[in-house]
């Protein structure tokens, strides 16, 4: 199972240039020369045709999407790009989670089925809407939710999935969708880590009722803050797009003033134009991705006690974060001295999400007058007792993740991280 020291050494010259020697060889935590030095590619990126565009939105003065184009512009362009009937730029993701809730309906006192392994704002929107975020554990291997998990967490109440497809590579939509189907359920896709990313040959955020995307700053398509809500069924759009503009009329939505109850969630011109522009780079950046993402998975499957993030069959990933799990029984180091190690070869890196369930928002909610209000007190008990997942847990404390700009430069770079990860590895002894 180990791979030998040979083997290792062998995949560390062969792959990744050459065996550190002298100095080198010596962990930069113990005083050697560190790996790395350069920082790596800065994020985001911007361009000269942004510059322009948002410059000449700015001496219009048109910068909210009913004096200008350019929103709807990037609405169209979206929806092409991923194969979809329509998108619907909104502030941020978080909105864009929360406008799909309410369009399909699902709030008070429903519950939805939601991976605990996400970014707080999947908790945060189920909350928002007063209804109960009830976790799947997740899969160790896929970081995902586990699909084996979902149908015992469904009860009368529950109205929808929420996955989530994490760190940008898919959750498994074929299970998803059948016990969606099955149970009557919709779908609301969180796609906020996972533009581009793809579900047997379809674009994620494309395969449930709704998907839901981020355009903030540290994500592959950003502008600061923004997000959009993507979807097939005109009726559904129609009712988002007068939602999101205070309850307008829209398509499918007549009426005179104000025919159903809505609220502000526009998104401005000048932001939808600096999207127009990091749109133009997204497929290159996602390719690089890709390729450096397999790359590192190549030498690190024979480095013993780190395992890559696993991507489904039939699913391909965009690699928002690279992450892997440090086993620390076969690694030899406990995780915390790993990426303190790394760190000190000049690799950044976290140790990603930890377990958001203990951290005091589900007391709040739960002993908040609307959820008392809207859920039965034995249901809120027994909702408390269920909060146990020892496979989320056993993850939060093995992950680690490299951001997505460490993978946006050259060959070389992840050399340096795989070059960093084995000599760490190599002297394994000297560092515990
Ligand atoms: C970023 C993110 C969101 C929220 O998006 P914002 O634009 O920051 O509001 C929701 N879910 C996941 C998984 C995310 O990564």
């Amino acid at each position: 199972m180990a791979a030998s020291a040979g083997g290792l050494a062998m995949a560390y010259s062969a792959q990744a240039g050459a065996i550190l020697t002298g100095e080198a060889s010596k962990p930069a935590l113990l005083g050697g020369r560190p790996v790395r030095t350069k920082p790596f590619p800065q994020w985001p990126v911007w361009d000269a045709s942004a510059e322009e565009h948002v410059l000449s939105i700015l001496r219009s003065g048109n910068w909210f999407r009913g004096s200008g184009e350019t929103v709807t512009q990037f609405e169209k362009a979206y929806a092409e790009l991923l194969g979809a009937r329509r998108a619907l730029c909104v502030v941020n993701g978080t909105n864009a989670l929360l406008t799909a809730m309410h369009v399909l309906d699902v709030g008070v006192g429903d519950e939805v089925i939601v991976p605990p392994y996400t970014f707080i704002a999947t908790y945060n929107v189920v909350f928002q809407s007063c209804a109960l975020p009830v976790f799947a554990d997740t899969d160790p291997e896929t970081m995902q939710i586990d699909p084996d998990k979902i149908e015992a967490r469904i009860t009368e109440r529950t109205r929808a999935i929420m996955p989530v497809h994490i760190l940008g590579q898919p959750a498994n939509m074929d299970r998803i969708m059948a016990i969606a189907r099955k149970h009557n359920l919709v779908v609301i896709e969180d796609a906020c880590q996972a533009w581009l990313g793809e579900w047997r040959g379809r674009k994620l955020g494309t395969i449930g009722d709704l998907g839901c995307f981020s355009f903030q700053n540290s994500k592959h398509l950003p502008c600061g803050e923004g997000g959009a809500v993507v979807g097939n069924d005109d009726g559904v759009m129609d009712r988002a797009q007068s939602f999101h503009n205070c309850g307008r009329p829209y398509g499918s939505v007549k009426g005179r003033g104000y025919p159903i109850i809505g609220t502000n969630r526009r998104m401005t011109e000048y932001q939808a134009a600096i999207l127009l522009s990091q749109m133009k780079r997204l497929e290159a950046d996602t390719a690089k991705r890709r390729e450096h993402a397999a790359y590192l998975d190549s030498i690190l499957k024979d480095v013993p006690g780190i395992l890559p993030q696993k991507v489904y069959e039939g699913g391909r990933g965009v690699y928002h974060l690279y992450a892997f799990r440090v086993k620390q029984e076969a690694l030899g180091l406990s995780r915390g001295r790993f990426m303190e190690a790394l760190r000190a070869e000049g690799i950044p890196c976290s140790s990603g999400y930890g377990p958001q369930y203990r951290d005091g928002l589900i007391e709040d909610a739960i002993n908040s007058k609307n959820f008392k209000r809207s859920f039965p007190a034995a249901r809120l008990k027994s909702y408390r007792e269920e909060l146990v997942y020892p496979e989320n847990d056993r993850l939060c404390a093995e992950a680690v993740w490299l951001t997505q700009n460490l993978l946006l430069g050259t060959k070389q770079d992840i050399d340096d991280i795989a070059n960093a990860i084995i000599k760490i590895y190599e002297n394994r002894g000297k560092l515990a």
